[in-house]
């Protein structure tokens, strides 16, 4: 059979993607190693494909699964991954990441898209009950009792280019803030993606505040971001002037009536050192009859990026939510602790990432080739399970 493997993703990731180097020096930390890093590496990403993450399953594969079929190579303990994630320096892995976005950049992979963004958000994963680590964070119930701990990260992917790829998180603990991890995040990957390869920063409200709309100028970035009642002086002035007016422009999206109101004149807000602020609402119309509105900011001109180009900016947030945390959570174990150790944690969410680029390029750039609709996520689990030989534990999407 000539359908996609483990063996052919490998080859994949190695040659198209560039990843050879990687594999071979991932930032094995062990001292005295044992088992070969690159073994371990490649089992955690064939668990990722394979959507079976937690360390026991993943030595499950390699323990019964035919070797040479999975590409891993090695027979090993749970407690090897453990050990392996433990002392393994994350660098590697988030350079990794970079450079095949670079590489995909450069093969035209969003050549489709008009603009290409960033979405930046937090979100909440790996509950227990026993504070372990650095980043367990209290829960809290009504009483404000502690009911246990989570472990929470900013996340930043790429959108609104035709594939979500979701490429670094930064964990936030008990006395940071999700907003603070945000910054660090952008501080860190856009010097190293270069200041050319995104055309804006899409946020939620959370991160309309002086600083990080400071931050984004520093860094060259235009941002679009949802505005809400935390502008209280900026939402009130768009309420007055937008509800007494009719819509600047109306347009179909498929089966959806948008209504658009945009007016690049509002006045920043004391402390904001924007020279003007430019407001857009949109309300979309289902044909179910549900009707949606949503306010956004940005220092985008209407020279430069029309209404239309503006509200779809503003709508591929909603890709870090869907295709970044919901399938990351829902098929790639992101909320399940492997081993309760910080830099384990966040050496498994920098795989699961990892993971999930390679298999989004794979599938939906290299095989989907010609005319042929591309492959469903699921579609690819299950031809590697049966390239395998094995049953096909997986669920829909
Ligand atoms: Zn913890």
């Amino acid at each position: 059979m000539n359908g996609p493997s483990l063996r052919r993703l490998k080859l994949y990731a190695a040659g198209r993607l560039k990843l050879k180097r990687y594999f071979a020096h991932c930032g094995d930390g062990r001292s005295q190693p044992r088992l070969p890093a690159q073994a371990l590496l490649w089992a955690m990403l064939a668990g990722q494909f394979l959507r079976q993450t937690a360390f026991h399953a993943v030595e499950a594969i390699a323990r019964t699964a035919r070797l040479r079929k999975t590409g891993i190579g090695q027979r090993f303990s749970d407690d090897a991954l453990g050990y392996f994630t433990e002392h393994a320096d994350p660098a590697p892995t988030r350079q990794a990441l970079i450079e095949v976005l670079h590489r995909a950049k450069r093969n035209k992979t969003f050549q489709d898209s008009p603009s290409i963004g960033l979405a930046v958000d937090g979100t909440t994963v790996g509950r227990c009950s026993q504070e372990v680590c650095r980043w367990c964070r209290p829960y809290r119930n009504d009483k404000r009792e502690i009911v246990g701990y989570r472990h929470h990260l900013a996340m930043v992917s790429v959108v609104g280019g035709g594939i979500t790829l979701p490429f670094d998180v930064e964990a936030y603990g008990p006395k940071d803030s999700e907003y603070a991890a945000g910054q660090r995040l952008l501080r860190r990957v856009i010097p190293s993606l270069g200041a050319r390869f995104a055309d804006y920063v899409v946020v939620d409200a959370g991160f309309a505040t002086n600083t990080f709309l400071h931050l984004c100028d520093e860094l060259a970035l235009p941002v679009v971001a949802r505005l809400k009642d935390n502008l209280p002086e900026l939402s009130a002035a768009v309420e007055k002037r937008f509800s007494g007016q009719r819509p600047h422009r109306v347009v179909k999206d498929g089966k959806t009536r948008i209504e658009i109101w945009d007016a690049d004149d509002f006045d920043p807000w004391e402390t904001l050192r924007w020279e003007t602020v430019r407001v857009l609402r949109y309300r979309q119309h289902q044909p179910d009859g549900t009707v949606t509105q949503a306010d956004w900011f940005t220092n985008f001109s209407k020279r430069q990026v029309v209404s239309l180009a503006l509200y779809r900016m503003a709508k591929s947030r909603w890709e870090i939510e869907n295709q970044g945390f919901n399938d990351c959570k829902t098929y790639q174990g992101l909320e399940h602790i492997c081993h309760h150790h910080p830099n384990s944690l966040l050496l498994c969410w920098l795989l699961t990432l990892l993971a999930l680029v390679i298999s989004r390029l794979y599938r939906l750039r290299y095989l989907h080739r010609g005319t042929h609709p591309p492959i469903s996520a699921c579609n690819l689990v299950r031809l590697l399970w049966i390239d395998l030989g094995g049953p096909t534990p997986c669920a829909s999407g």
